[in-house]
């Protein structure tokens, strides 16, 4: 196949945001390296949070972090892959050399921090990735297709990542906050962990997927006969004040809260009552690349089935306007 020498995509710059550009540089893989050509790529609400809410990572580059795509050339030391592999980035881009990456949480990388796929480096709002370092990628099972495989880099990873990280296990009760692209995704891995879920969300529309999706409970607000401290684990998927303080009320004793969501900068914790039940709250960011492995492993089984809609990736800036909005349910995914 003929590789071109420019392509489209959409950079971010801190000073005007995220613009179409049409003539980024297709560049050559050196010797370890590898050329993806994008399949696919998803809109996550973390890119609206970095676009309008001044969540700070990085400066001029290409935007989307969930990325699916076929190597189009391999460079001459590269062993892992070869030409026509279809693959998935490992958002966080871990080095994978350092003491935290080789005690096995490479999402936490403190090397690679700010400089993630799609999110401080270049990512998948284009049509070719020049991916620096081959180990962050993986292979795509051969019955999960490069959409489905797009959203799970990152809306099943990272809820799977949390729920694993909480412990859910058959006999957990775990609250849902939020139903979005991260959401559907989540509610599907605790039915498949064994849980029972229940899931709130502001919208009808996404209780409605919920209930599809096999959510035991579903609610646009908590009902006043659920008691507090009924839940095992909360993980919050919106993440400001409001539903963080719900996750507090809502776990038992001993239970976790895992704010997933990051609607917020900055959030508070009533001490009082968390010392005195000794509540756990857990940080959770990504996945690792074992994780995103596992994460196939249940989509190449059945599973968790991703709820994904295509689009052209030149129709983005209107998309990200439907994500602000809440005017679709799931994911978005675009072809470049
Ligand atoms: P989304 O917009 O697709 O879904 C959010 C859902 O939450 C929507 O259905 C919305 O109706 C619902 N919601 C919003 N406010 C609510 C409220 N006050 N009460 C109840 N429901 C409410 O977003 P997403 O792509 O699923 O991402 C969810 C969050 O997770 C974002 O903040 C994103 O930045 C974050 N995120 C974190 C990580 C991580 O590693 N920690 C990774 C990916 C995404
Ligand atoms: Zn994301």
């Amino acid at each position: 196949m003929t590789i071109p020498k420019t392509q489209y995509g959409f950079v971010y710059t801190q000073a005007n945001g995220l613009n179409l550009k049409e003539d980024i540089p297709v560049v050559e893989p050196g010797s370890d390296e590898v050329l993806l050509k994008i399949d696919a790529v998803g809109l996550c609400h973390s890119d609206l949070h970095v676009i309008y809410d001044g969540l700070a990572v990085g400066d001029n580059y290409v935007m989307g972090h969930e990325i699916a795509g076929t190597i189009v050339k391999t460079g001459s030391k590269v062993t892992l892959f070869k030409d026509n592999d279809r693959v998935a980035a490992v958002g966080p881009n871990p080095c994978g050399d350092c003491t935290t990456c080789r005690t096995g949480f490479e999402n936490d990388c403190p090397h690679s921090a700010g400089k993630w796929f799609g999110l401080g480096v270049d990512g998948g709002y284009q049509q070719y990735l020049l991916v620096k370092r081959p180990r962050n990628l993986v292979k795509i099972p051969d019955n999960v297709d490069s959409a489905d495989a797009a959203a799970i880099t990152d809306a099943v990873l990272t809820p799977y990542h949390a729920l694993k990280l909480a412990g859910v296990r058959p006999s957990s009760n775990v609250l849902f906050f939020g139903a979005g692209g991260l959401g559907v995704n989540a509610i599907q891995i605790a039915k498949a962990f064994g849980a029972t879920v229940t899931v709130i969300d502001k919208k009808e529309k996404a209780l409605d997927v919920a209930k599809s999706l096999g959510a035991d409970a579903y609610y646009t607000k908590i009902p006043e006969d659920v008691e507090a401290g009924s839940f095992d684990v909360a993980i919050d998927l919106v993440g400001i004040q409001a539903t963080f303080d719900e996750c507090q009320k809502y776990v038992k004793p001993k239970g976790v809260i895992v704010p997933v969501g990051l609607g917020a900068a900055r959030l508070s914790f009533d001490l009082g009552d968390l010392a005195l039940r000794e509540i756990n709250i857990l940080g959770s960011f990504w996945g690792t690349a074992t994780d995103l492995k596992e994460s196939f492993e249940l989509a190449s089984q059945g599973k968790v089935k991703p709820k994904v809609r295509e689009a052209p990736l030149r129709e983005l800036p209107e998309w990200i306007i439907k994500l602000k909005n809440g005017e679709y349910e799931g994911r978005v995914v675009f072809r470049p």
